[in-house]
């Protein structure tokens, strides 16, 4: 039902609205439809748009495998969904191999360039406000998603990265019906977008709702990434491009804001590696759960509040006590997160320690189940746990963009991929490559500024050659060494509370999948108030929790979760959001 409204709304708009000049003289094909929930065999496809749902299923369809089929939707989200994903931004990739049972994962996370120090936000002794850092080449990263495609696909994929971008690249060519989430997100970055040449020239006017949208550009990027391999990019033209353009960012004469520019250089491409790394890895009522390692904190802190649930039993809790037991495990992991993650190339980060059940157990003797820890907590230390201790000054999270996009598939082998990808802000720097057709992120921003608490020991300052840490949290599921379900979302901060409550919703309080993700949302991240949807509190266990002593901040929407689960007669279920950025596209081969 919702899809034939979505369906006619668009229709009738097409009729009316008259069609921004660069982008419309013929109309793309109408997009295919949402919908939440796909079940059947041959491979499923879940992410938050129909036309990448639909390449990665086609590519599916033809006997391509889940990695072909992840990166053949990534490149078409990148052209669909530019303002969380594309070429000019990085991500984690983790992989489930059906035939050796191994999960592995990548590492594609920005880096700093090497003229990065300490000090990278730190201009005359005073610390650059966030809201300049966002819209500026010093906050730009080494992207990471080119080298991303290139290793999975090498690695375990079946096609080429020539044949893997090809439907991307007609799908930017032909153009796609610009739906209300693009439509709101140019709208809400229209200031910023004009201030950026490069930026306006392809996305103003804002290209109305029900219009076709071309980027001729980034077809042509697509087609010399195809004809030329990832080296056009970390050595060649394109990466002479992106560096010309953080260097020397396209400003506007008439703008007022001040761009700063960045430090990177064609070495700083030339260097750039998206290395394998352990997943992270936690048992969770005799599940497997894996997740993405450092410098993704999401791994860690999910495995740790797992831990945390495991002498909960919120299989038989009330929902309210379940609820309350989530908030404070999530509470508790954050602190410790904040304490403890960062790049592990340059500082020592307890994985093993922070996923342990000692350490686990070690925190939750800290809940009590009748009122609510004072916000935010001290972080406990991995490396000895004791009882109920806590150590230090608490550490608080800082904040981080909210617009990232994850894709999640399986295919017909079992094979499983859990992808999460993003430019940081919705947007990214607001900086267009000139000629490229796609923006750069501004990942740089996920680094502090400065140390978050004074006197706390920091892991994520800035450093060259280092990654900002990621709340990103890719996570694959494994029963017995085969999988059960995959999942991750965008949210900036907020991701690893979405994954964590899906998971607990499906694995422990039994919801359908649909359902697991549609339920209001609530995140708590170490702070006095847990940020929760409106739709969260207006239910009778927000009144419960209130009366146990939590606080609420109120919110339209936490994350947009796509997800993919095994169902015991073999076959598979694709699962997306109902309503939040308007909708997920989960599709199956053959739908049964
Ligand atoms: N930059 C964030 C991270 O890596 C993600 C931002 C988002 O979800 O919008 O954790």
């Amino acid at each position: 039902m919702l899809r034939s409204t979505v369906a006619s709304a668009l229709a009738s708009l097409l009729l009316v609205v008259p069609l921004a000049p660069a982008q419309a003289q013929v109309q793309a094909p109408a997009a295919p439809p949402r919908v939440p929930e796909a079940v059947g065999s041959g491979g499923v496809v879940s992410s938050i748009d129909p036309d990448a749902s639909q390449i990665g299923v086609d590519v599916l369809r033809k006997g391509g495998n889940a990695v072909d089929a992840a990166v053949a939707v990534a490149a078409a989200l990148g052209v669909t969904d530019p303002f969380s994903a594309g070429i000019g931004g990085g991500g984690f990739f983790v992989h489930y191999d059906a035939r050796t049972r191994q999960v592995s994962t990548l590492d594609g996370r920005e880096t700093a360039p090497a003229s990065a120090g300490e000090d990278l936000f730190v201009e005359n002794g005073k610390v650059v406000p966030f809201a300049e850092a966002v819209t500026s080449g010093l906050s730009v990263g080494v992207p990471g998603t080119p080298r991303t495609w290139q290793r999975a696909l090498q690695r375990w994929g079946t096609l080429s990265l020539d044949r893997a971008l090809k439907p991307a690249e007609d799908l930017a060519r032909r153009g796609f019906v610009v739906d209300a989430t693009f439509h709101r997100q140019v709208t809400g970055n229209a200031e910023r977008f004009a201030d950026i040449t490069s930026t306006k020239a392809l996305y103003l006017p804002v290209p109305p709702v029900g219009s076709t949208f071309r980027n001729p550009d980034l077809a042509d990027t697509y087609r010399e990434l195809r004809e030329d391999g990832v080296s056009a990019f970390y050595r060649g033209g394109v990466g002479r491009d992106v560096v010309e353009t953080v260097n020397e960012p396209p400003v506007d004469p008439a703008a007022t804001r001040n761009v700063r520019p960045g430090g990177m250089t064609m070495s700083d491409l030339g260097d750039y590696n998206a290395p394998r790394r352990e997943p992270s890895r936690t048992r969770y009522r005799g599940l497997d759960v894996f997740g993405m390692a450092p410098p993704a904190s999401g791994g860690t802190t999910i495995g740790e509040a797992l831990n945390i649930l495991e002498s909960a039993e919120p299989a038989h809790q009330t929902q309210a006590q379940y609820l309350h037991h989530y908030l404070e495990a999530g509470k508790l992991a954050y602190a410790d997160r904040n304490r403890w993650v960062g790049d592990p190339s340059f500082v020592d980060v307890p994985t093993r320690e922070l996923l342990s059940q000692r350490f686990a157990d070690s925190r939750a003797c800290l809940i009590s189940p009748t009122s609510v820890l004072a916000a935010p907590v001290a972080p406990g230390d991995p490396r000895d746990p004791k009882p109920c201790a806590t150590t230090g000054e608490d550490a608080a999270t800082p904040y981080e963009g909210t617009d990232t996009t994850h894709l999640t598939v399986a295919d017909k082998w079992g094979n499983v991929v859990a992808y999460t990808l993003t430019l940081e802000q919705e947007g990214g720097s607001g900086i267009v490559v000139p000629g490229r057709g796609f923006l750069l992120n501004n990942e740089l921003t996920d680094f502090s500024f400065t140390p978050v608490t004074p006197g706390v020991p920091d892991p994520n300052l800035p450093g060259p050659d280092k990654r900002p840490r990621s709340s990103m949290s890719p996570t694959i599921v494994l029963h017995h060494g085969k999988p059960v379900l995959a999942l991750g979302s965008p949210g900036g901060a907020s991701i690893i509370t979405s994954v964590l409550q899906v998971l607990t919703q499906r694995l422990d309080r039994k919801l359908h999948l649909v359902d697991a993700i549609a339920a209001p949302r609530a995140s708590q991240r170490n702070a006095a108030t847990t940020q929760a949807e409106t739709a969260f509190l207006a239910t009778g266990e927000a009144e419960t929790l209130r009366a146990l002593g939590h606080q609420f901040t109120s919110t339209a929407e936490i994350g947009a979760v796509t997800a993919v689960e095994r169902l015991p007669d073999g076959r598979w279920r694709a699962a997306a959001e109902t309503t939040r950025r308007g909708g997920g596209a989960a599709r199956v081969v053959w739908p049964r």
